[in-house]
């Protein structure tokens, strides 16, 4: 869609916008920093401030441990539930648990017990780094190799012949950017176990046809795990519709549940009952307070509990749900499209002629709600808006400065600020006092 980009538009594309107010829902105390890094750490909620107080001083401090009585056990089920209302899950089939890694690990090595006999995981090489590693955790488990045919190979492992190993098939993207459909397809066949991918990448964005792999997945039983931590509150997700598996995610990202907020597994209902919990602890004990030391799993999503709910981490998780739900996700993937577009409009005009590359899908279809852009000085270009520009993107190796649309709370107004920032950091040279080692958090 054609864009005007000047000043003027941007403050007439926020009037028409009806989302608008749910950025007042934020703690915004600076107006004039611009944080587009609501894809790594999402805002503060106002209502989670007076939440963690009521639960510090009403739950904890007086009710002590009746809290336990007063909703804390079945929390995880419950704020799941409300999760899997933005993902096209069912209730039952979402619970809040541990974290991404970890629910990756429990819910891969289920899906690897589930398929004995066959010896490949597929996936590919835009994958968050952590999934790789858990599978390498995985592999090693038992006697393994990694012999891809692509790329990793472990140094150490020498394969007999008569080991059952597993072999961690890293497809590469042709681009780095797009996902490498056709070759993944090709890659999975009647010896894989598992295809997990992240559905949204953290790099470039590029979001992948779920119903399609799966549906490929299927065909030569494999089961399918997705990793939605850039998906989830981004992105339209329908887990059901696609027949969806398995998938984990994060809850601080565009769920603004606070930082290091537990995240979230999705097992689908047919399955529950079927797989099992590597991880066997007495939350997903059939009936922990009986205290029997023979471990019994419950039946549904609880036996991928493992063990006591964070009280205090999972509250603020329903806030930033809640939020989500009352805005509504089409809605907010509505806005979140036109917000990349213009973004990408301001790029094509001010940063492409300053050494910007684009290095997200130019197609919003396969995009999700964050755009990076390339330059050969991205990391001094991230310091120089932090340090002096009141920006907050983030910086991924090698080149990309990722800039995170929130639809919630970003404005279009911010948008052409930034754009304006970043401008004025190269044109005037602003970056090159920073040193080009990159190091730190961004
Ligand atoms: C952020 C992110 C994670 C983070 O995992 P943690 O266990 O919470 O550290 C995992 N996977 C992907 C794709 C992510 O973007």
């Amino acid at each position: 869609m054609p864009f005007s980009i000047d000043a003027t538009s941007a403050r007439q594309l926020d009037d028409e916008d009806a989302l608008a107010g749910f950025r007042t829902r934020f703690v915004v105390d600076d107006p004039d920093l611009i944080y587009l890094d609501g894809n790594s750490l999402g805002r503060l909620p106002r209502d989670t401030v007076a939440r963690a107080r009521d639960l510090l001083e009403q739950g904890w401090g007086q009710r002590l441990i009746r809290g336990w009585n007063d909703g804390w056990m079945e929390i995880n089920e419950r704020v799941g539930d409300k999760i899997a209302q933005l993902l096209g899950a069912s209730p039952g089939e979402v619970a809040i648990a541990d974290s991404t890694s970890t629910n990756l690990y429990k819910l891969a090595l289920a899906a690897l017990r589930a398929r004995p006999g066959r010896t490949k995981i597929v996936t590919d090489d835009l994958n968050f780094p952590s999934d790789v590693y858990i599978f390498q955790g995985l592999a090693a488990f038992g006697p393994a190799s990694f012999d891809d045919g692509f790329r990793l190979r472990k140094a150490s492992a020498q394969p007999s012949a008569q080991d059952a190993s597993y072999q961690i098939v890293i497809v590469p993207s042709p681009d780095g950017i797009h996902g490498p459909v056709e070759r993944l397809l090709a890659a999975i066949d009647e010896d894989t176990a598992l295809v997990s991918l992240s559905h949204t990448v953290f790099k470039s964005a590029y979001t992948y046809d779920m119903a399609a792999i799966t549906a490929h997945a299927h065909k030569v039983g494999a089961l399918t795990l997705w990793d939605l931590s850039h998906s989830a509150g981004s992105v339209v997700v329908e887990l059901n519709k696609a027949n969806a598996d398995l998938a984990v995610g994060c809850t601080y990202k565009y769920l603004n549940g606070g930082p290091g907020a537990p995240a979230f597994l999705y097992v689908r209902k047919d399955l529950q009952d079927e797989l099992t919990n590597p991880i066997s602890g007495w939350f997903g004990q059939k009936n922990a307070f009986a205290f029997g030391l023979e471990y019994e799993p419950a039946s549904g999503i609880r036996r991928f509990l493992t063990g006591t709910p964070p009280i205090l981490s999972i509250a603020p998780i329903e806030i930033g749900v809640d939020l989500l739900l009352e805005a509504g996700l089409a809605r907010l993937r509505v806005k979140s499209v036109r917000q990349t577009e213009y973004l990408i409009a301001l790029w094509r005009e001010w940063l492409a002629p300053l050494g910007f590359t684009m290095n997200s899908p130019a197609d919003p279809a396969w995009r999700g709600s964050h755009v990076s852009l390339g330059h050969p000085d991205a990391w001094r270009i991230d310091q120089a808006l932090i340090e002096e520009m009141n920006v907050l993107p983030d910086f991924r190796k090698p080149d990309n400065l990722r800039l995170g649309i929130t639809p919630l709370y970003t404005t279009f107004a911010e948008i052409h600020e930034a754009v304006r920032r970043m401008k004025r950091v190269v044109e005037e040279k602003l970056y090159e006092k920073y040193d080009a080692g990159a190091g730190g958090v961004t």
